[in-house]
This record gives structure tokens, sequence and C-alpha cells, in this order.
């Protein structure tokens, strides 16, 4: 894997910058290059972000930004705490080792029960790239759940994909971070236990990618949606699907009594599943509009703009011009196959 081959050429520079490549006369010696190799192959720490508490048992470290630069370290995502009577259940652990660390460090603030389990939403490497500093902190055998789709994208070329790009993202500040694959495989209808608190597992098929899943905390009426529902941002729908979406939201809403809608990127609260639902509706009907009136897919995002659920939605959402194109051509391609 490349990060072997940059720890190789990275450790080979300290060495040759410290003058000291031959003659260690002591451990010491040997340690202090050690330290010193060790400072270049990891990236620095994160600074905290407070941890913000969203419901009876639920807490989570906000991410201010929606994308990764060299500036926030892929602080991109949020982390959640689910906190029972048994210990701690963090859902999506953020892009890096340093961002899981420091969310661990603030964990402590709030409670001194440990973690017992990880959720890892879907496959998108800010869900999970984290899961190295719990493993770390509580051992290998720390029970990791997600999707079966999700643990075999993680384990192969998906994998691969997110850890390297996150490093290019951020300049190298994920440095040191590798693959840790969720280790339960957890599909719709799950449940895990934390004694005073229930976390429901929901998937109903592809939505942002094919294998999310969803997690209900029963007792507190709030559903951690993962990138199923965001918050005043649009971005990778590269794997999704509209109309799995709205058949999903559909479904949760049917089979729960949620408050609080928690998405994985914004604010959590109980306006986040309209706010999204009206964007992705005004994409996908014009699209379907589109199709019908003979409008080529070069002519769809034109004629989307023209839907005022989207044209309202341009200002206030991050990652709109980049993502906005994209989005529509997607809703396009499935507009097409409904109406075949
Ligand atoms: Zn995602």
């Amino acid at each position: 894997m490349i990060p072997v081959t940059r720890r190789f050429v990275v450790a080979n520079g300290a060495l040759a910058a410290g003058g000291t490549v031959v003659g260690f006369n002591s451990m010491g010696a040997l340690a202090d290059v050690a330290a010193e190799i060790d400072q270049f192959v990891k990236g620095p720490p994160v600074k905290p972000q407070p941890v913000k508490r969203i419901s009876a048992h639920v807490f989570m470290i906000q991410a201010p930004d929606g994308f990764p630069t060299p500036e926030n370290q892929g602080l991109m995502s949020n982390v959640t705490f689910v906190i029972g009577e048994k210990g701690v259940i963090v859902v999506d652990t953020g892009a890096s080792l340093q961002i899981a660390e420091m969310a661990l460090r603030q964990l402590k603030t709030v409670t001194d029960k440990p973690v017992v389990g990880v959720v890892n939403t879907h496959y998108h490497g800010d869900h999970w790239l984290g899961n190295q500093a719990l493993v770390e902190a509580y051992g290998d055998d720390l029970p990791r759940y997600a999707h079966r789709g999700t643990r075999l994208a993680i384990e192969g070329a998906q994998g691969a994909f997110w850890h390297e790009a996150m490093i290019k993202w951020t300049n190298e500040a994920t440095l040191g971070t590798r693959i840790v694959p969720p280790n339960i495989d957890v599909d719709h209808g799950y449940v895990l236990s934390l004694g005073d608190v229930h976390l429901k597992i929901h998937h109903y098929g592809k939505a942002h990618t094919p294998s999310d899943i969803i997690v209900e905390v029963v007792e507190d009426g709030v559903m951690c949606v993962g990138d199923v529902l965001m918050d005043r941002r649009i971005a990778n729908m590269d794997d999704g699907s509209y109309p799995g979406t709205f058949s999903t939201l559909d479904s949760l809403v049917e089979h729960s009594h949620t408050q609080i809608w928690l998405p994985a990127h914004g604010n959590a609260g109980p306006g986040v599943l309209a706010w999204h639902r009206t964007l992705f509706e005004g994409i996908y009907q014009s699209c379907l509009d589109a199709v019908r009136q003979g409008i080529p897919l070069e002519g769809a995002l034109a004629h989307a703009l023209q839907d005022e659920r989207v044209s309202s939605r341009a200002k206030e959402t991050r990652g709109w011009d980049k993502n906005i194109g994209k989005y529509v051509s997607l809703a396009y391609l499935e507009a097409e196959q409904a109406l075949f």
C-alpha cells in the first residue's frame, strides 16, 4: 500500500536530516530518532471541539466544516456518542486517527464509561477512518458494527481509496491513520442494548450508498442517519439513489417515532428531514419532468435550477457549486430508468 512507501521515504528523510544514518552508539540515540520519525509519519493532534448534548443519551462532536482541508485536518463529519448504563457506543468515528483521538479525549469530559462498540454507517472514509483510535484505546476485539456491504467495501478498494484520498486532501495531516474495518455484520432489525437505552439498526436498501445503516436511539427519539440526510450540505451521491432515498425516508418515518434527525454533516434537529427531502424532490421531480419533455442530460441542470425548491438552496448549501451538476446527472439517469 502507498502509505508504506510514504513511511519509508519519510523515514529515510528524517534519518538523513539527522545525519546519523550509521553509527548509533546507544539505545537512547535510537529512541530519539524513532520518536523523531514517529512525528514525521503521524500528523499532528486535532484541536478539541466541544461535546454537544443532543438528548438524554446522545452527545455529538460537531464538525464545523463540511469538506476536508489541510487546515481542518479532515474534521468534516460529526462523531456521535450514545451513552448508556453499560458504556458508550460511537456512531461514526471521523476521518482520521487524530480526529477520533480528539473525540475520545472530549468524551472523557462527559463520562468515564468505556466505549463498548462502534457503528460505521457506511463506507465513505469520514465515517470510519477513526476506528483505529478506538481499537488502540479499547482493544482489537472492540465490536465494530456495519452492514456487510460496508465491511467488504472498506476491506477492498473503497477502503484503500479513502485512506489515501484523506491523506492527500489534508496535505498529510491524517498520516499515521491505518485501515481498521468493521468486524461484525449487522442488518435491518438488529438491536444493540446499553441497558437503559437501545440502538436499533434500520436498512432499507440503497439510499446514500447500497449499504447504509441508520441507527435509531429508541428511547430518545433520535435517528442517526449517517449521510442519508444532510443538513445544508451536498456532496458524494455517486453511489446513491433518489428513489431509494425517498423510500428509505418513508420507511424511517413509518417505523419510528423520531423527534431529532441527526446527520453526519451539519446540525441535528427536527427539521433536517424536511430540508433534505424538499431539495431532493425538487431535483428528482424536475429531472422526471425533463425526461418527459425530451430535454437532454446537458439541459437537465438548467431545468432543475428553474425549480424553486432547488434554486433557493444554492446560497445556504455547502458544496453546492462543485456537486449540484453531479447530483442532477444522477437524478436524470435514474429518472430515465424510471420512465423507460
Ligand atoms: Zn457519505
